[in-house]
């Protein structure tokens, strides 16, 4: 995946989590301290205990969305993000930007659904 590719997928999926948490914040206050926090930044922040209190109000599928958010912001970050968990192939741009956290290409997923 080249580095364009990269900070698309970087950016649709910190909009996808946006999106998520703003549903569950509650107050403005607690959506510019979740719009202030960056997952996975060094050091202590300030917003953590805010946003996991936040956080735990989330349920059932959102909090999986959430889940597979964070998993595919850790695959990009370790650059394996885009290839196929099963056959390790490229997963096609259109899949991506259709489902951003998908894990696997449409034949393998397929598999798993049968
Ligand atoms: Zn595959």
């Amino acid at each position: 995946m080249n580095r364009d590719a990269v900070d698309e997928f970087r950016q649709r999926l910190q909009q996808a989590r946006q999106e998520l948490l703003r549903t569950v914040a509650r107050t403005d206050e607690e959506l510019a301290t979740l719009e202030a926090h960056q997952p996975g930044a060094p050091g202590e922040d300030v917003g953590t205990e805010v946003v996991s209190a936040i956080l735990s109000r989330l349920e059932g599928q959102e909090k999986h969305a959430l889940d597979e958010i964070d998993a595919a912001q850790a695959r990009l970050a370790a650059g394996t993000y885009g290839a196929c968990e099963d056959c390790r192939q490229a997963i096609p741009l259109t899949r991506l930007r259709a489902v951003p956290t998908a894990r696997s290409c449409v034949a393998c997923q397929r598999k798993h659904e049968t």
